[in-house]
């Protein structure tokens, strides 16, 4: 801002990236990760150029989204190689530091603290438009140490599914992250309502609704609804993101409504 951060602050990492999107969620299982990797992806299929940093060690899926659990962390000279997914999109998973992905790991803040500074300090990203960061669920030190550290952070896409349990979750979560100073970019609700495959008929599994009210409640933008869909679970599962298959899904519209929030 114009009148410069106060001394104390933490400095900047040396990340070159022009706009920084944190994805939260109050909770586990609303399909956080699956956001961020479309988002990602969307956004380097819109000519950007996109790196995707997964910061949920309570549930890396980023890297088993992407199709590169195997991808073994190289340094070259001396910063660390991002997995390179496409021309355009590089992506780094506190997963690659585990021993295997069947092991949990139990991360003081500190050493939360420290990893994160190497991945916005020491990585070879190049030139990024687009940081898209996968948090954990919750107010946890990696929102805290993103905030402190990385330059640019536009603000936080918040991910809800409709039901009540969720919303509320998501409402500390908007708090927590205007107690960080940063914006909220918009709520996404997902899981929300269920196409039949069979006759396409919409079955609210959660309800609906619930993510828009709590937007409205914040004068927070809404950002648009993703349909509980086999496909977009099955994409994931096999690594091959859903938006790349489904250019007309609501997922691109979600996307598109975050880009025009920049
Ligand atoms: P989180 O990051 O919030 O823990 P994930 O993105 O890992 O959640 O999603 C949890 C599971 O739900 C994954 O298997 C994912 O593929 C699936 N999933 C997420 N969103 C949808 C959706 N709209 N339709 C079907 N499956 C979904």
């Amino acid at each position: 801002g114009a009148q410069g951060a106060p001394s104390h602050l933490p400095e900047k990492a040396k990340i070159d990236v022009k706009h920084v999107i944190l994805v939260l969620s109050g909770k586990g299982g609303v399909g956080k990760s699956t956001v961020a990797v479309n988002l990602a992806y969307a956004l380097s299929n819109h000519g950007f150029n996109v790196g995707l940093l997964d910061l949920d060690l309570h549930g890396p899926s980023v890297a088993k989204m992407l199709g590169i659990e195997d991808y073994k962390l190289q340094v070259i000279g001396n910063l660390i190689e991002p997995a390179r997914i496409t021309g355009s999109l590089s992506a780094l998973s506190m997963a690659f530091l585990l021993p295997d992905t069947s092991t949990p790991v139990i991360w003081r803040g500190p050493m939360k603290m420290s990893v994160i500074s190497q991945f916005l300090n020491e990585v070879n990203w190049g030139q990024l438009d687009y940081l898209v960061v996968d948090l954990p669920p919750g107010t946890g030190d990696e929102a805290l140490t993103i905030a402190q550290l990385a330059p640019n952070v536009r603000g936080a896409v918040i991910v809800t599914t409709p039901q009540e349990v969720a919303i509320l979750d998501s409402r500390k979560t908007i708090k927590f992250i205007e107690k960080l100073d940063l914006p909220v970019l918009g709520i996404v609700e997902n899981m929300s309502g269920l196409i039949c495959p069979h006759c396409k008929t919409e079955i609210d599994v959660f309800g609906k609704g619930g993510g828009e009210k709590a937007a409205k409640e914040f004068s927070v933008p809404f950002l648009g609804s993703i349909p509980l869909d086999l496909a977009m679970r099955e994409a994931g599962d096999e690594g091959r993101p859903y938006v790349l298959r489904h250019s007309d899904s609501p997922t691109w519209k979600a996307v598109d409504s975050v880009m025009e929030e920049l």
